[in-house]
């Protein structure tokens, strides 16, 4: 089968709209999935964001709604998506793809007025993208008409669980006709939370299983970086992004405090830069994308909830100023970069907090990290002295904690609030004000 095949098939409108994209070859998603959900049959896909799973599902959907005539005015495709980024990503490629089509496409999503949501739900949108939370109290209420509903598409399914909007998919599918063709997309298709959704929601499903990992890492060139701690981790990532050579670069914390703090530490080096995380309004963090997109600045410092499904293009450096705490998040993050086959760098900058869960991306990925040593900035600290055969640390073995075990639940909660505690303390002593930055080669 030729690379245009899976194009060819598709109506010359939409042909029309992926021309005018400047897309003119299907990526692997898409040259497997779209003659799947042409030819009427459920599927199941593990796919990335950043492989073009998006037109993978949307360009068959909307093949077959202009090849069929609406058998009512209902809503024809419901589109569910974990987070409010993702569905306006959803929704913005779904305007892209409809330009000559007429088709129109809704986006319902918490943080918005539900009375508005109502009066475009009443307008009988074809497309409905939305999230979960929402679209059920809508349905709840009556405002929504899935009796006809010819296409049910989950896409990142495995955060939506992550997210716990299992049972809210669940019962949102109860409003759905029956005879619908549904889709599934996720970074991963073998969890039982998937499964469990898998069984109940599709019917036979074909399945795509994409090496992403492996594709991840022909495009992307991923390092490391040894950090004695926060207070070095802040003067490396203020060198990187003075002196590595990007377009537009995006830094990961794992926390929303050290997000807002690099934040602010970066701006007091006159880098231009923006952030988002959790805790800012969506119509906030809209506004900082819209600027990061248009290049009001080019470093954004983001939590791995605010940035799920952010697609900007030009990015092409991701920064890991915290390692990712898991495989998934690794692979969202990096995705950031080197989008649809373009070229970027991951750098990790690595304590010997984050040695462990390194070693363990890098076991899964099958992958050797470069070591990357920025000369001005060499601290003390270069790795474990020695290393177990899974490249973990091999170190001594943790003591157990002194006192005695927790006896009743009152007991249990209150250890584990004390832990909890201590975890968001980050277990550090308060730090100095960081100082400036020595420039130097790497
Ligand atoms: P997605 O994986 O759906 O988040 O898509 C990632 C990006 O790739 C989006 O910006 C799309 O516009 C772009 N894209 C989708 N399909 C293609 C394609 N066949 N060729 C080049 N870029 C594409």
């Amino acid at each position: 089968m030729s690379q245009q095949t899976a194009f060819e098939q598709l109506n010359p409108k939409l042909i029309k709209a992926l021309d005018k994209l400047g897309i003119h070859k299907p990526t692997e998603v898409q040259q497997e999935a779209i003659p799947i959900v042409l030819d009427g049959l459920d599927l199941m896909a593990s796919a990335e964001t950043g492989s073009g799973k998006t037109a993978a599902f949307l360009l068959p959907i909307l093949d077959r709604l202009l090849a069929r005539k609406a058998p009512n005015s209902g809503t024809r495709v419901l589109i569910l998506a974990p987070t409010r980024e993702l569905t306006r990503q959803i929704h913005k490629q779904a305007e892209d793809l409809t330009k000559f089509t007429g088709i129109q496409a809704g986006l319902i999503t918490g943080g918005q007025s539900f009375k508005e949501q109502r009066a475009a739900l009443r307008k009988n949108p074809e497309m409905v993208i939305a999230t979960p939370g929402r679209i059920l109290d809508h349905s709840q209420q009556g405002a929504t008409d899935f009796a006809d509903l010819e296409f049910l598409v989950l896409d990142e399914a495995d955060k939506m669980l992550d997210m716990g909007f299992s049972d809210d998919v669940l019962a949102i599918a109860n409003y759905c006709s029956k005879d619908r063709q549904s889709l599934l997309f996720s970074a991963t298709l073998q969890s039982a939370g998937i499964r469990h959704i898998t069984k109940s929601l599709l019917n036979s499903p074909e399945s795509i299983t994409l090496n992403t990992y492996e594709d991840a890492q022909t495009n992307i060139h991923q390092s490391i970086i040894t950090a004695d701690d926060l207070e070095h981790k802040e003067k490396l990532t203020s060198w990187l992004l003075q002196n590595e050579k990007y377009r537009k670069a995006v830094v990961f914390c794992n926390t929303k405090t050290q997000v807002e703090r690099l934040s602010g530490l970066l701006r007091y080096h006159k880098l231009k830069a923006g952030h988002i995380h959790g805790d800012i309004r969506q119509d906030k963090r809209n506004h900082i994308m819209v600027q990061f997109r248009d290049g009001k600045f080019d470093v954004l410092i983001a939590s791995d909830v605010a940035a799920r499904g952010l697609d900007v293009k030009d990015v092409d450096l991701v920064i890991n100023f915290d390692m990712a705490q898991s495989l998934e998040d690794y692979i969202h993050r990096i995705g950031r970069t080197g989008r649809a086959g373009a070229e970027g760098s991951a750098i990790s900058l690595i304590t010997h907090k984050d040695w462990n869960p390194m070693a363990s991306i890098e076991r899964k990925l099958d992958a050797k990290f470069e070591i990357k040593v920025v000369k001005a900035l060499i601290g003390k600290y270069q790795g474990p002295q020695k290393l177990k055969k899974s490249g973990k640390a091999a170190g001594k073995k943790k003591r157990k904690p002194a006192g005695k075990k927790p006896q009743t639940n009152r007991e249990k909660k209150r250890l584990a609030k004390k832990q909890e505690k201590k975890a968001s303390n980050g277990g550090t002593k308060p730090r100095k004000k960081f100082g400036g930055v020595k420039k130097s080669d790497s």
